[in-house]
Order: structure tokens, then sequence, then C-alpha cells
């Protein structure tokens, strides 16, 4: 199956003999035609990058007044994951050091290319980056819902919180949790059960903002974080959710069931009600908590705990 970014390079360098050079050898591969495209500067090269159009990128080590390395590390830090093989003018073991720690696949000297050499380097890259999406996929997400998982949430969270803490920017944190979920399970079977889950993931999911966060923190708990966002905007929002769900029961496939399913929820906002993230989770629980308590079906939020 060929994916849209199957067989495309992308060449980021300022010298234009080399995108010829490169050219000349990527038509001279043995398997298959590729497609090469080429940037001149850092700015287009980092736009192309972040289309994530390519299935491997050729990067110089030397871009003008810039280098490849923090072209590569900006790209990471938008959560690009094109694997990216450096061109080289010299081999030092320090340049290596630099660019494997910055995330590269491969590092190959200028004057030492070919065709096949080139061609395996990109073979290569291309299949470790695979692996590489794979791996960070089962690591990071929920096998079920797809959503993510707990762990990656909390690193989301505690970046979250820096950031906050350095521009100032209010987050919303939410806790959310399905009511009397364990009846569904004990009335209908485990794998009813799933599908409630899977449905109420992809309602979350496809209600939130592109920004926002969504995990599945625990069995049948759900973890919400929206960034920028003040508490009246965030309960705005969870009312919003509140009421799809209302509308939308659950209709499980192969059975004639109509479940409708609620939640429960416990808000808390940065910096507003809590100084640092583990007192931010340990609120939003406390409020979800206190949710549960009230009745169920509804949102808390930890400020009204304090009143
Ligand atoms: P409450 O309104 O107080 O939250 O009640 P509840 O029944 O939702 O909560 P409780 O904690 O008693 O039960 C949660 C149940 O969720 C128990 C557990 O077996 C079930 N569960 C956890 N993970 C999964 C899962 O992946 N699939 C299914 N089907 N059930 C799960
Ligand atoms: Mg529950
Ligand atoms: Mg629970």
């Amino acid at each position: 199956m060929s994916s849209p970014t199957a067989r495309r390079i992308l060449l980021i360098d300022d010298d234009r003999l080399q995108h010829a050079l490169v050219h000349g050898f990527v038509g001279r591969f043995r398997g298959g035609p590729w497609e090469l495209e080429v940037a001149a500067d850092y700015a287009t090269g980092l736009k192309k990058l972040l289309s994530g159009k390519y299935s491997v990128c050729l990067l110089d080590y030397r871009l003008g007044q810039r280098d490849g390395l923090e072209l590569l590390r900006e790209a990471r830090q938008a959560e690009n994951s094109t694997p990216v093989v450096f061109l080289t003018a010299d081999a030092s073991e320090e340049t290596d050091d630099a660019a494997m720690e910055a995330g590269a696949m491969d590092y190959l000297v200028k004057g030492e290319l070919n065709p096949r050499i080139l061609e395996h380097a990109i073979r290569y890259a291309r299949k470790l980056g695979e692996t590489m999406g794979q791996l960070k996929l089962l690591a990071t997400r929920d096998a079920l819902t797809g959503l993510h998982n707990r762990r990656e949430f909390d690193r989301m969270v505690a970046d979250e919180c820096q950031r906050a803490a350095r521009f100032g920017h209010p987050f919303a944190l939410v806790m959310a949790d399905i009511d009397f979920f364990k009846k569904i399970n004990d009335t209908h079977g485990h794998q009813v059960g799933d599908e409630v889950l899977k449905h109420v993931a992809s309602l979350l999911a496809g209600q939130l903002r592109v920004v926002d966060r969504i995990a599945r923190y625990g069995g049948e708990e759900f973890a919400i974080l929206m960034v920028e966002t003040d508490r009246k905007s965030a309960v705005e929002g969870m009312h919003r959710l509140f009421a799809l769900l209302a509308e939308t029961p659950c209709q499980p496939e192969g059975t004639d069931l109509t479940l409708n399913v609620t939640l429960s929820a416990g808000l808390a906002v940065m910096p507003d009600d809590a100084a640092a993230c583990s007192e931010l989770i340990a609120l939003s629980d406390k409020a979800l908590y206190a949710a549960k308590h009230a009745g169920r079906n509804r949102v808390v939020t930890a400020h009204s705990l304090k009143a």
C-alpha cells in the first residue's frame, strides 16, 4: 500500500550544485523512481518539512548563516517525525554525535556520496523512521480508543505547566469519568463496555479543538487539557460536550441497544487554582469526586469547592 508520503525526498541545501548532484544520484537509484524536491534556505526548508509530505529529508549541516541541527530541532519540537539524513562536508566525530543527538537517522559525507550509498541510507532511514513511529504509537497511545495514554498526557500537562508559568497563559484540566460504567459491563458484557468507551472517546476527541489534548487516563476515566482557556470557557466547553453526549447515545454494532451515557467531571485551571502541576491534577480529581457525590452527570470546578 502506498501512502501520500511514499518515495518523496526533500533536499534542504543552500548549494545549488548539490541540488543537481543529488538529482543525478536519485535518477540512478536502482529501486525505482523517487520524487525529489529541493529547498535552498532554512525557512523554506522548514516549512516544507513541516508539511509532512516527505518520506525522508536530506539536510545540509551548514545552511547559510544557520545550521541544519537547529532546523531539525525546530522540526522535532513541532512534532514532525520525518526521518532526516544529514549531509555534511566534513566528517568529525563531534558533528556525528550532534546529528545523532538532534534526532538524525544518519549522516553522510558529501564528498563520499554516490547513488548506491545515498539510496541505501534513504532506505534505512525510512525503515527506521517507520519502526520508531510504531514504537512511539505503542508507547504513547491507548490501544482501545486511540487516545493518548496517561504517561503521555502527564508529559503534556507538565509541558503546558512550564509554558503557562513562562508566558502566563491559563489552561484548564478536566478529569471526566463515565457514570455507572460497571453496570453497563455487568448488564451487557465487556465487549459492549468497550464499545461505550470508544464511543465516548471519539465524541470527546471530535468535539475538542485541535490544540486541546485528550487522554484515556484510566479504565473509564478521561483527561482533557484545554490550552489558553480560562475557567468560564472551560466550563462552557464541558457543557457543550455533555449536551453532545446526551443527544448521541451509544448504539454498539451488532446489537439493538441504545445506551445513554453520562459523565461526571472535575475541572481546575492554571494558574488560578493551582501553582504546580501535581496540585492541578489532585484538584481536578477532588472536583470529580465531588461531582460524583453531588449526583453525577455534572461538572464541578475546583474553585467552587474552596468557597
Ligand atoms: P461511578 O459512577 O462511581 O464512576 O461508577 P462506575 O461503575 O463507573 O465506576 P467503577 O469504578 O465502580 O467501575 C468502573 C468499571 O470500569 C470497572 C472496570 O471493570 C471497568 N473497566 C475498566 N477498564 C475497562 C475496559 O477497558 N473495558 C471495559 N469493558 N471495562 C473496563
Ligand atoms: Mg465511572
Ligand atoms: Mg472510574
